[in-house]
């Protein structure tokens, strides 16, 4: 396997050997090539798997630049998730010049609210605090294509199951969700079965 199997824009490419990413991981294999054809994935991965990169790839290289409004939504259960989550997704798309912003509980809204009057390609937050700027009128939702809900056991086993329909309700029907998880429990296959289109199962 190689990433040039996957046809990736000169940016993406060049932003994976500044990264030196030669080879990818298992989950990037699986994972690649079915996000760029906009299939919905249920993934069965550890962190330490290469799992942010599996979908930071494909969403990276499918967002377009020129729209003003944010294409991508990531959902961690904590803001150490967000943080890193943002600086893996920028790294990806450093070359073009890609807005990934975290937005969590703990700093100020104000703050975030600004900051996402700027054109941002990519949120990524925590459910509590991405249901607030979508109350409040602060993250539009229109243009979202991708949602990612990354660590879906722990969100759910930390209570934000209410959050987490409450944003997928809100988003656009015609999107591509992904669901990362390193254990697939009940509830969190309940979830996928009701919001997800004939998802395909990748267990690493
Ligand atoms: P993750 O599972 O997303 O937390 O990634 C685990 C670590 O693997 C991170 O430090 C990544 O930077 C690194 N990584 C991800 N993909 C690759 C790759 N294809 N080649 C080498 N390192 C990678």
């Amino acid at each position: 396997r190689n990433f040039s199997d996957y046809h990736l824009s000169e940016e993406i490419t060049r932003a994976l050997g500044v990264l030196k990413y030669e080879t990818p991981t298992e989950v990037q294999a699986e994972v690649i090539p079915r996000a760029l054809g906009n299939q919905d994935l249920v993934v069965k991965s550890q962190t330490g798997s290469g799992k942010t990169a599996a979908y930071g790839v494909p969403v990276c290289e499918m967002i377009e630049w020129e729209e003003k409004k944010s294409q991508v939504l990531i959902l961690t259960p904590t803001r150490e998730l967000a943080v890193q989550v943002r600086e893996d997704v920028t790294n990806i798309g450093r070359f073009k010049r890609l807005k990934a912003m975290a937005v969590y509980g703990k700093e100020p809204f104000s703050k975030q609210k600004e900051e996402l009057k700027q054109k941002t390609h990519v949120v990524v937050g925590t459910p509590g605090r991405v249901m607030d700027h979508i109350e409040r009128e602060t993250l539009g939702l229109e243009k979202i294509k991708y949602l990612i809900i990354d660590e879906a056991d722990e969100m759910l086993n930390m209570g934000f199951v209410d959050e987490v329909e409450k944003i997928i309700e809100q988003l656009p029907p015609n999107r591509v969700t992904m669901v990362f998880s390193a254990t697939l429990p009940k509830d969190v296959e309940n979830l996928c079965h009701k919001y997800m289109k004939d998802p395909v199962n990748i267990e690493i």
